[in-house]
């Protein structure tokens, strides 16, 4: 079975999907790998690199694309490489299937299997295949560093002879993934830090690593079965609001990471309570990419807004893009690994897998997500 893997074409991704460790591990499984020319330059693999651990270099992508089995990438594909496909390829990447309904129709469409790594289901077995936390869990500790980077404060408390410098105090929203290591990173370089989450299941996990948890009464809040937030009701939007307004306003930084799964993020910082924080404050707006979660926060742009730095840098993994590349080719090649049958040495695109059914979109022509159509028809 020959597995394909493309070289990253989006403008200044430096993240690769595949290291030559995971190409050996493939490999000792009996794949037939082929990487396409200098797949892994950003992170300073070279083509040497990859042969040596197994793999054939192709720089013809069209021929790749035309003879793979199946095809392991980062990001979606193109929608001008589906038609290249062979019928009954088997493509896994990020998908964002939510945000592109055109490419998952042309997919069904071109017969391919498409699997969608962020539709991986948040089990037990699942976690070692779990793109979305690997690369939450990165993005969650580079957002402090910027903040830290943007802040004309330190972090720490310092005692000095020339006094005592109180620590900054740092306001997380959002302890998912990336919150936590956000709070575990601040906490590391000595801020005061305090979060905030609609899922009251997280204040534990906020006070075991040493922060505040920040309580606002919402009512009926909840998670769905994944551990996903819900959807507030736009009452306790502003009853959140009203909440965190003086959290914010003693913050010097604020990071928000709220996301609500398969729909745009909750927009929960407006301008009123950007007015009432101090001048100089920096704001790191994780959410950006899907459609922000603060008020005037434009995507890979600081702006400044009522005198705070609002901070809205785009792919903060791919800031770190070695650490990234390794972790999500780990996460790559243990999907691979977990479907291989090790005795035929073929991929078993195994239907009776929850892990499998939750992660395919398109299968035989037809959209099989159960997931995808439902919120789509919402
Ligand atoms: P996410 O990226 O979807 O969202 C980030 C956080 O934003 C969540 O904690 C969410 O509750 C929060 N949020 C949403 N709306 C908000 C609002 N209005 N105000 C404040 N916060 C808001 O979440 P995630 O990081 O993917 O994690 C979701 C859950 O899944 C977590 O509990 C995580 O620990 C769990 N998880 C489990 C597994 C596993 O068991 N395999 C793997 C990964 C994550």
């Amino acid at each position: 079975m020959k597995i394909a893997v493309m070289k990253e074409i989006h403008e200044g991704e430096k993240r690769v999907p595949l290291i030559p460790p995971t190409v050996e591990k493939l490999v000792k499984l009996g794949a037939e790998l082929e990487v396409e020319a200098d797949l892994g330059l950003s992170c300073r693999y070279d083509n040497g690199d990859y042969e040596k651990a197994g793999a054939r270099i192709n720089s013809s992508r069209e021929d790749m694309l035309k003879t793979a089995d199946i095809i392991l990438r980062l990001r979606k594909p193109p929608l001008a490489e589906i038609d290249l496909m062979k019928k009954g390829c088997i493509h896994i990447s990020y998908l964002d299937p939510f945000n592109e309904t055109e490419l998952v129709d042309k997919l069904a469409d071109a017969g391919i299997s498409a699997v969608s790594l962020e539709m991986i289901p948040r089990t037990t077995v699942a976690q070692k295949m779990d793109v979305l936390s690997s690369q939450a869990n990165l993005g969650g500790y580079v957002s402090v560093i910027l903040a830290a980077e943007q802040l004309d404060k330190i972090f720490p408390m310092m005692t000095t002879p020339a006094g005592t410098i109180k620590p900054a105090r740092v306001f997380i929203i959002g302890v998912g993934v990336a919150g936590l290591q956000a709070i575990a990173t601040a906490r590391r370089l000595g801020a005061r830090v305090e979060a905030f989450d609609t899922r009251p299941v997280v204040e534990e996990q906020v006070k075991s690593l040493g922060a505040k948890f920040v309580k606002i009464d919402l009512g009926e809040t909840g998670q769905t079965k994944d551990g996903y937030a819900k959807q507030l009701t736009p009452e306790q939007m502003q009853m959140q609001k009203e909440g965190m307004a003086k959290a914010c306003a003693l913050a010097d930084v604020v990071i928000t990471t709220a996301q609500l799964f398969g729909r745009p993020a909750p927009r929960i910082v407006d301008r009123a309570m950007i007015a009432q924080m101090q001048p100089g404050s920096v704001i790191i707006d994780m959410a950006v990419e899907t459609g922000g979660n603060v008020e005037g926060s434009e995507l890979d742009k600081v702006v400044e807004v009522e005198g705070v730095k609002v901070v809205g840098l785009g792919n903060l993994p791919g800031r770190v893009a070695l650490t990234a590349s390794q972790m999500y080719s780990s996460n790559l090649g243990n999907f691979v690994d977990h479907f291989w049958d090790k005795e035929a040495k073929t991929f078993n695109l195994n239907l009776d897998d929850e892990i499998m059914r939750g992660a395919l979109i398109t299968h035989n022509n037809e959209i099989v997500s159960e997931m995808y159509k439902s919120i789509k028809n919402k």
